[in-house]
């Protein structure tokens, strides 16, 4: 079984929920290498001390931007977000951008329970030779480069 990356993050009202979804599946999210925001993955570390999460920063933070950041550094295999869909969040930007990041770059990103569940429980997660799809953008980035040298005033 190949080893992923996978970020763990709840909004507050939603951590206990994550919390019961990491210890139910604690089996298999042993054999992988677990990231959180901070407040979330302190509560993890504190109740589930064997899973080692790598605590970033708290989400509001910072710590979803450095979510986002690896994404764009295609460094995350699963994204596990339990968004509170009843709470205005002062972080709402940063966890829009972590969906459009996901988005871009094909990530699975579960927002909620059943679709972290239906996630883990699929074959083709944990599959050596399932290879996820990353676009590189070849085309956008040649466009931007191109641009630029246009743009460039001759000495
Ligand atoms: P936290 O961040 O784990 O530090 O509470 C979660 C979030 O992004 O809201």
């Amino acid at each position: 079984m190949d080893r992923k990356v996978i970020v763990l993050v709840a909004h507050d009202a939603k951590k206990i929920e994550l919390l019961n979804w990491v210890k139910y599946n604690a089996h298999i999210l042993r054999n992988h290498t677990l990231y959180a925001t901070g407040t979330t993955g302190g509560l993890i570390n504190r109740e589930c001390p064997d899973l080692n999460v790598i605590r970033l920063r708290s989400g509001p933070l910072g710590g979803d931007q450095q979510v986002g950041a690896m994404i764009a550094e295609n460094r995350v295999d699963f994204l596990v977000f339990f968004t509170d869909p009843m709470t205005t969040q002062p972080h709402d930007v940063d966890v829009k951008a972590l969906t459009r990041l996901s988005v871009l770059y094909n990530l699975p990103m579960a927002c909620n329970k059943a679709t972290a569940d239906y996630v883990i429980s699929s074959p083709l997660v944990f599959d050596p030779d399932y290879r996820r799809e990353v676009p590189s953008y070849s085309t956008y980035v040649e466009r931007d480069m191109k641009r630029n040298e246009d743009d460039r005033v001759p000495a």
